[in-house]
């Protein structure tokens, strides 16, 4: 998506021509705080170096401490990060917790690494960034082909530079280094929440009346990893049909019959392969009892729910006429191009747009740095009863302001999130 970043500013510019903000106001909405990107040496197995760019944007710290992901793709690159970096800003203001935008990168693919190599990959990405860091300054957390050991290596190396430790300068941790319970699920968690708070406000097209369960709601998902994965077991267990399901390999679909079990699916793929406990080369297209679809067949199945769960700009210009889903979660941030708001409402699609649907992860993650701060360790019932409450209240939000003012979800949900935002840097 070559305009990433200037797509997302004309949605930050909507919303300060709705809130009437200065011009001098939107500049600043507008401008990141910072942008640092190095390049940082990576010694290989075989001996030799090989010098990979790494980024972190600090886009906007007036709520709070920087919070975001860390990304590590062969196509990442700042246009990407800094898009990404304002979303968190955004993201955090619409659930209303204290934390600003941050988000850094690494292009690499790390697939094509070993254990060892992504371990200094992380270790070097800390030390490039080590005085830009911190509990108070900027937490980092995972994100694409980011995970638990990699964030547990990154808080050692950052505690091992300041000479103690230092468990809230990062979330996503493993539990045994001081992550929390509910996180790896939080993100598919506060999606489902969202649209289960969706399903029993509204009716959805075709159906008599709002559906007190999901007895026969059709869903496919695009992408199969931390996302991906657990929104679909959790929609499974709540009664939801999978009928198809993708990754960066190809896809699987099951339209005729009873709907896929991801746990199953997860297994095949892991079967087939496993590369070290940090990436898995396996596909959901291993699982060999279903049959194949294209990832743009699955875009444009006539399902009741597709959950975005893989990459930026999924459903554009190009394909969003053709999408056929009653409601699209978008739990990948930037999934959709949201200059194809307004046409996919018209045609009928609901969108839950990702600062509102995806907002589950960096809500539990600010929960874990709360606990790390506190020295505390709260229970996973605990800590999904009050990510429930932050979420259905967003949803309520966000809904409300969509409904008086007669906006699109994401506009509204950039509105609420703004003005919070403004009020704090005043
Ligand atoms: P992940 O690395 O665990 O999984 C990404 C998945 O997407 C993989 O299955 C990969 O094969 C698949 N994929 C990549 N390219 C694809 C393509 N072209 N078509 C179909 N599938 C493709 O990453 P994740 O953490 O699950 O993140 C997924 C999305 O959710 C990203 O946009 C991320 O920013 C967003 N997100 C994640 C979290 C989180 O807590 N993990 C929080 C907020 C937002």
């Amino acid at each position: 998506m070559a305009d990433i970043f200037q797509t997302t500013l004309r949605q930050v510019k909507t919303a300060a021509g709705y809130l009437k903000l200065k011009p001098a106001v939107l500049k600043k909405l507008s401008t990141p705080n910072k942008i640092i990107n190095k390049k940082v040496s990576l010694k290989l197995d075989n001996g030799k170096e090989k010098k990979v760019e790494v980024y972190r944007v600090q886009f906007n710290n007036a709520r709070g401490p920087y919070k975001g992901g860390i990304r590590f793709h062969p196509q990442a690159n700042l246009d990407e990060v800094k898009t990404l970096a304002l979303l968190m800003a955004i993201k955090c203001a619409v659930v209303n917790i204290p934390m600003g935008g941050g988000k850094g990168g690494a292009k690499v693919d790390p697939k094509k690494l070993s254990l060892a190599e992504v371990e200094r990959l992380a270790r070097a990405w800390v030390k490039a960034f080590k005085n830009n860091l911190g509990p108070s300054v900027d937490v980092p957390a995972p994100d694409v082909y980011t995970n638990p050991q990699i964030m547990d290596w990154m808080t050692d190396e950052y505690s091992k530079l300041i000479g103690k430790k230092s468990l809230a300068a990062f979330t996503g941790k493993s539990l045994a280094n001081g992550g929390s319970l509910g996180r790896e699920t939080a993100t598919a968690q506060g999606g489902v929440y969202v649209l289960q708070e969706y399903l029993k406000k509204n009716k959805l097209p075709g159906k008599k009346s709002a559906p007190s369960g999901a007895e026969g709601m059709t869903v496919a998902i695009q992408g199969f990893g931390n996302a991906g994965y657990h929104a679909g077991q959790l929609l499974h267990t709540a009664g939801f049909k999978l009928v198809a399901l993708s990754d960066s390999q190809g896809g699987i679909s099951d339209l005729n019959n009873n709907g896929m079990n991801p746990e199953f699916v997860m297994n095949s793929k892991k079967e087939h392969g496993q590369i070290h406990s940090c990436y898995c080369t396996g596909s959901v297209c291993d699982c060999v009892n279903y049959q194949p679809i294209s990832n743009q067949k699955l875009l444009e199945l006539p399902v009741d729910v597709l959950v975005l769960a893989a990459l930026e700009d999924q459903v554009n210009k190009k394909n969003a006429g053709r999408v056929k889903a009653k409601i699209i979660l978008e739990l990948a941030n930037g999934g959709i191009n949201p200059d194809t708001d307004h046409l996919l409402e018209k045609n009928g699609v609901t969108i839950l747009p990702d600062v509102l649907a995806n907002a589950g992860g960096v809500t539990v993650s600010y929960f874990e740095w709360l606990q790390n701060k506190k020295n505390q360790r709260w229970t996973k019932a605990q800590v999904v009863a009050k990510l429930k409450t932050i979420m259905v209240k967003s949803f309520t939000d966000v809904w409300a302001l969509k409904t008086k003012a007669n906006l699109t979800a994401r506009e509204a949900a950039f509105v609420l999130a703004i003005k919070r935002i403004v009020e704090a840097m005043r």
